[in-house]
């Protein structure tokens, strides 16, 4: 099958038009003609290079909503005409020890990314949401409820279960205080759904233009980290801290934030290494961690969640001619809170 995308050619090139050929539908594949596409600000790191593996040409997109055209004989999840998401994995090996536990992002084999990678045969290249139609074998996709709008819904295929997963391991849960580092797409997500969970929300943001935002969202505090006193005023205070960042900043002054015993859960990825003073983890027995995404049983419990609270993302929807701009714009931070390309333009 043919299909229209948005294709980087190489390494910081701007995304343009092109199509790709898509599997034919297997007896464990689901064919889905796609709704919407988040643009989430790993596509812009990968489209980039940013992070030194990429593979071109690229299609990016792992934010995916759409609607089920095929089924392969063996499929019972969904059929066709249901709603359908795919997120940041399309297989794994399905047999290790973490496919066993639903954490195939851990897959021993190394998972199937939905883009930038290869199929679990290393061979063939994957390409992403930035087109009109995917095929992914059945494992790999997830009921999405009816409830939401589907622009809002595509988001947290990716933004939605990277912050969800850590918000529920290091167990959020009413009156936890969770301060939540950086508004954008992820911290947009992380306000939202840390709220749901009965958290107290703090925002910690450097646009003081957020700051009205940040409390319809659901955060109870807003901090402007370039205030001078913004940490030695909130030092000792959070149980539980979510740094979405994607730039360079100073840990160790986040790492103050927390109170002892308290954690600290990177899952913005900047691509240069920081320095974290082991003095800063010393002082109360503090914890830093990072988290990946989410297995695909916790996607699905993540969609369930945001379908019985009614949270979805903020998105401005764009057409596929301006995805260049919109990467050009999330990089200023001038998106309220991530852009949903509508799939259908991807014709045009
Ligand atoms: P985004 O929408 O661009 O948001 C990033 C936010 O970080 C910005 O809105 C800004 O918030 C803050 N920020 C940006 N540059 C900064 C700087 N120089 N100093 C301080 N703060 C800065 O990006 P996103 O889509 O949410 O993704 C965030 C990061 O998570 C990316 O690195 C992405 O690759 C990564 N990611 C990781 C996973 C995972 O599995 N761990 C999954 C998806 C994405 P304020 O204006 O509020 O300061
Ligand atoms: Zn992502």
């Amino acid at each position: 099958m043919q299909t229209k995308v948005y294709a980087a050619p190489a390494a910081k090139q701007p995304l343009a038009p092109s199509t790709i050929e898509r599997r034919d539908v297997g007896p464990n594949d689901v064919a889905i003609d796609i709704l919407f596409s988040g643009i989430c600000h790993s596509d812009i790191h990968q489209a980039r290079d940013e992070w030194g593996a990429g593979r071109f040409p690229m299609v990016p997109g792992h934010e995916i909503v759409g609607r089920v055209t095929k089924v392969g004989a063996n499929v019972t999840k969904v059929t066709i005409g249901d709603l359908a998401g795919v997120g940041c994995m399309v297989d794994s090996c399905g047999d290790c020890t973490y496919c066993r536990e639903d954490h195939e992002q851990f897959c021993e084999k190394g998972n199937a990314g939905t883009y930038n990678a290869t199929e679990m045969d290393r061979k063939t290249p994957t390409y992403g949401g930035y087109s009109q139609q995917i095929v992914v074998v059945e494992r790999f996709v997830l009921k999405v409820p009816t409830n939401l709008e589907l622009a809002a819904v595509a988001p947290l295929l990716c933004a939605g279960i990277t912050t969800y997963s850590p918000l529920k391991q290091w167990q959020c849960r009413p009156g936890s205080k969770v301060g939540v580092v950086g508004l954008g797409g992820l911290g947009h997500m992380a306000v939202k759904i840390a709220a749901a969970m009965g958290a107290e929300v703090t925002m910690l943001s450097t646009s003081q233009k957020k700051a009205e935002d940040a409390k319809k969202l659901g955060a109870h505090d807003f901090v402007l980290t370039s205030d001078k006193d913004a940490f030695s005023k909130n030092k000792g205070r959070f149980d539980l801290i979510i740094d979405t960042v994607s730039a360079a900043h100073d840990y160790n002054a986040f790492l103050r934030c927390l109170r002892p015993y308290g954690a600290m859960i990177c899952v913005g990825a900047p691509p240069e290494p920081q320095q974290i003073s082991a003095f800063s983890l010393i002082g109360g027995n503090k914890r830093l961690a990072g988290s990946m995404i989410g297995g695909i049983r916790e996607t699905q419990e993540m969609l369930d969640f945001c379908s019985a609270k009614n949270i979805a993302a903020e998105v401005e929807v764009i057409s596929a001619k301006q995805i260049n701009e919109a990467y050009e714009r999330t990089l200023k931070g001038d998106v309220r809170y991530r852009f949903s390309i509508d799939a259908r333009t991807f014709a045009e």
